[in-house]
């Protein structure tokens, strides 16, 4: 049954147009978790990711391979965290 749902995000528009994990550390951007489950979210160095998962892993299917700190949960996505979206954090 994984393999099946693997699939057909595989052949979907999103997963074929999605920005990789190789690309979002070219372009210095984190990846945003969000659990379904709890709605704990964090946000994970690309760095980490790419060296554990590979540059041409598709960032929303990161979120595949994680597991929610927070309940343990499997059911995590993720997504570029660009700064222009997200929150704006002050240094200093
Ligand atoms: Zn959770």
């Amino acid at each position: 049954m994984s393999k099946l749902k693997h699939r057909l995000l595989a052949e979907s528009d999103g997963a074929l147009n999605a920005i990789t994990l190789g690309e979002l550390a070219d372009q210095g951007v984190e990846v945003f978790c969000w659990c379904n489950r709890c709605s704990h979210n964090a946000v994970l160095p690309t760095a980490r990711l790419l060296l554990e998962m590979g540059p041409a892993m598709a960032v929303p299917e990161v979120g595949a391979g994680l597991r929610c700190s927070g309940c343990g949960s499997k059911d995590v996505a993720t997504r570029p965290a660009w700064p222009s979206l997200g929150q704006v954090t002050r240094h200093g």
